[in-house]
């Protein structure tokens, strides 16, 4: 399989490539050349599998020339086998139609984790081949930052330098990263916003000497093994109710529109998604664009769901992309433009494209709460505020047929947002014994400016440079 860049200049490169590489070498974002298809036998053959036979089924063509699938296995049971439910991502559900995808069971307590444990082993695997190492510059609204450092942790190919925003992550995100005290995990707080900490990651691809000189790696989800692992849940919950008999929608709390990008993946592989629900907090910018192709950047307003306090949504240049005739050149031009004036129109292709599957709904504070609310008082479930918001625009898509059943995507415990959680329904939730004594033990972290001369220096002094 070789993979593309969104903005049309730079190489082409196979799976192993694009996974050490994050962001491509012309700004842009790495895709398939092409969609791999199941047909309608394809899925039916993964009805009863496992979540890791399911997945080596899924990832296979994707990995292709890089990993046999003995290996992919390997690495499958390895990432996987670290999680705390026997069926990996389950289902459960609420009421006659709506269900709940738990993608939660992972080390960190949030969804991201399916994506980090694979990426880290990915990352070991293709470096012990090459005798190189890395260095893994990340930005965090907060469970990024937790799961890619669990993921990564210790191992000696690889450096971490995580960004988080001073002050406006929850005390469990910040002290699941900083109390990771190993020698190659190096945490900053930065005084900004998310999307300051993401502009700076993106400068610092974009420097072609420091990016060389200490062979930068990414894993925010521009990165495409990250996408391609969460492909996988999408089927394991379809097929689970009824595809490829029974059409499935799903709706996706929204921030890097990572997550819900890798159901438009699966959609585009043959897997029979009724619609893709882009449910967004008040930091609406997915919503504007989907609704009147308005993509214009606001400022953060922080939330109770700080995972989805973005407003610029660095995936959302993969679907514009797809659904836009895939015309790397063009885009490039486009993409310039909202970089340079923060606002730009999708084109009616692009907007067209994505109607085709995708609605949005824009969820506040009392909608939020709403839902928490109804999950505990209807279904007896103690969810996550960022699940809530997932759970509210699905509560709200009252125009889909009566036989599709709709899944929320669960994306974190609510362990990891008690406070918001016992705000809205009166309950505590109690951490999950896997998450060990954070309470109780040292942090590290240094705090920096946001600018771009502080933060790399920084990096240079601490990492492993090139010869
Ligand atoms: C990251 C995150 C999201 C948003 O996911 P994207 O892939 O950025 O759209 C939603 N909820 C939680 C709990 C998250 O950690």
């Amino acid at each position: 399989m070789k993979y593309i860049s969104t903005r049309g200049s730079a190489p082409a490169l196979d799976f192993e490539q694009v996974t050490l590489a994050g962001l491509a070498g012309d700004g842009g974002l790495y895709l398939p050349e092409s969609w791999p298809t199941f047909s309608a036998d394809d899925i039916r053959a993964l009805a009863g599998l496992s979540y890791v036979d399911t997945a080596v089924r899924v990832m296979a063509p994707f990995v292709a020339g890089s990993l046999s699938e003995a290996e992919l296995r390997v690495l499958c049971e390895a990432a996987y086998g670290r999680f705390s439910h026997k069926a990996v991502t389950p289902l459960v559900q609420l009421d006659h139609r709506q269900w709940l995808l738990e993608l939660f069971h992972g080390p960190t307590l949030a969804f991201k984790d399916v994506a980090l444990q694979l990426l880290g082993l990915l990352f070991e695997k293709f470096l012990a081949r090459r005798e190189d190492r890395i260095t893994i510059v990340g930005a965090t609204s907060g469970d990024t930052g937790s799961a890619a450092i669990d993921a990564v942790a210790g191992r000696d190919k690889i450096d971490i330098f995580m960004l988080h925003p001073y002050g406006r992550v929850s005390d469990v995100q910040r002290r699941q990263m900083t109390t990771v005290l190993a020698p190659n995990v190096h945490n900053i707080a930065i005084d900004g916003s998310f999307d300051d900490a993401q502009a700076l990651v993106k400068a610092m691809f974009n420097d072609a000497d420091f990016r060389a000189r200490h062979n930068l790696s990414a894993v925010n989800s521009i990165n495409w093994a990250r996408l391609m692992a969460q492909v996988v849940y999408y089927f394991y919950a379809a097929v689970r109710l009824g595809a490829p008999e029974r059409e499935v929608a799903f709706s996706v709390p929204t921030g890097n529109f990572g997550d819900v990008f890798a159901g438009y993946v699966a959609s585009k592989m043959g897997l029979p998604v009724a619609r893709l629900i882009v449910a967004t907090n008040v930091n609406d910018i997915l919503h504007r664009a989907l609704a009147d192709g308005d993509y214009s950047q606001g400022t953060v307003i922080p939330t109770a769901t700080p995972s989805m306090d973005i407003q610029v949504s660095s995936n959302f240049e993969r679907l514009l992309f797809d659904v836009g005739g895939r015309d790397g050149l063009a885009l490039a031009e486009q993409m310039r433009g909202f970089e340079a004036s923060k606002a730009m129109r999708l084109t009616n292709a692009q907007q067209e494209g994505a109607s085709r599957l995708f609605t949005s709904h824009r969820v506040d504070a009392d909608g939020m709460n709403l839902a928490l609310r109804w999950a505990y008082e209807a279904a007896g479930q103690v969810i996550d505020p960022h699940s809530a918001v997932g759970l509210a625009a699905a509560l709200a898509a009252d125009d889909l047929p009566a036989d599709v059943p709709v899944v929320t995507l669960a994306t974190a415990h609510g362990a990891k947002f008690r406070d918001a959680v016992e705000r809205a329904t009166g309950v505590r939730p109690s951490m999950p014994a896997r998450v060990g004594s954070l309470f109780d033990r040292e942090e590290a972290y240094t705090r920096l400016p946001a600018t771009y001369e502080a933060i790399t220096a920084h990096i240079a002094g601490l990492a492993t440079a090139r010869q």
